[in-house]
């Protein structure tokens, strides 16, 4: 089955080819990036729009990974604001001195400076809309936020996000590792497993 993803995001991108190329799914990137604004208040709410509308203007099945960071301390922020945390007035706005990545890490670190409870999520909530409805599922990485970025590996918070039973950061771990444990791994296996029942 060809799955069209939903995203221009090359980190989600290369973990989404990575993880369903094996299980026999070939992904193929949008010829072209549409404006989908992510208008929902629920990670499945804003991957069901992205999906639904990839689906729309291009009519063959579109995945969409809506993810993010779900922090404590913080009652669930950044969530679905996690891919632009920098720029919301939850805690104050961060200059955008460098790549948004490291504008949002900074910003994130600012925040739990001196707090003792650095708990939090990755959740992602993929949704695989196939014209009449769709599918989806959701995946959880529980850890914590590191008082500082390690590693060069992966996305977004990867460097400061430290899952629960290892003492390295997502960005140190290889791709496998990281797929085998994420939100992302969890959720897309799930969705293939999903898949695997109605003989899609
Ligand atoms: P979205 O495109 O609105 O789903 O934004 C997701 C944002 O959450 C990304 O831009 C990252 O900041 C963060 N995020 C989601 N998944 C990961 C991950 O696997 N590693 C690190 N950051 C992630």
């Amino acid at each position: 089955m060809k799955i069209l993803v939903a995203t221009t995001n090359r980190g989600k991108l290369e973990e989404i080819r990575r993880i369903l190329n094996p299980l026999g799914y070939e992904v193929m990137e949008p010829p072209e990036k549409l404006e989908v604004e992510e208008r929902g208040t629920t990670f499945l709410e804003n991957a069901y729009l992205k999906a639904r509308a990839y689906y729309e203007r291009f009519k063959v099945p579109s995945l969409a990974d809506d993810s993010g960071l779900v922090v404590d301390a913080f009652g669930g922020y950044p969530g679905v604001f996690s891919s632009r945390f920098h720029s919301i007035e939850f805690g104050g706005r961060e200059d955008l001195r460098d790549s948004v990545d490291e504008a949002n890490v900074r910003k994130l670190l600012r925040l739990l400076k001196g707090k003792e409870n650095r708990r939090a999520s990755f959740v992602a909530c993929v949704v695989l809309y196939l014209g009449d409805g769709g599918l989806f599922a959701e995946g959880e990485c529980r850890g914590s936020v590191a008082e500082f970025p390690r590693g060069s590996g992966g996305f977004g918070y990867d460097p400061v996000f430290v899952p629960e039973g290892y003492d390295r950061t997502m960005a140190q771990l290889s791709p496998e590792e990281k797929d085998r444990i994420s939100h992302r791994g969890r959720a897309l296996r799930k969705l293939a497993d999903l898949l695997k029942r109605c003989d899609l």
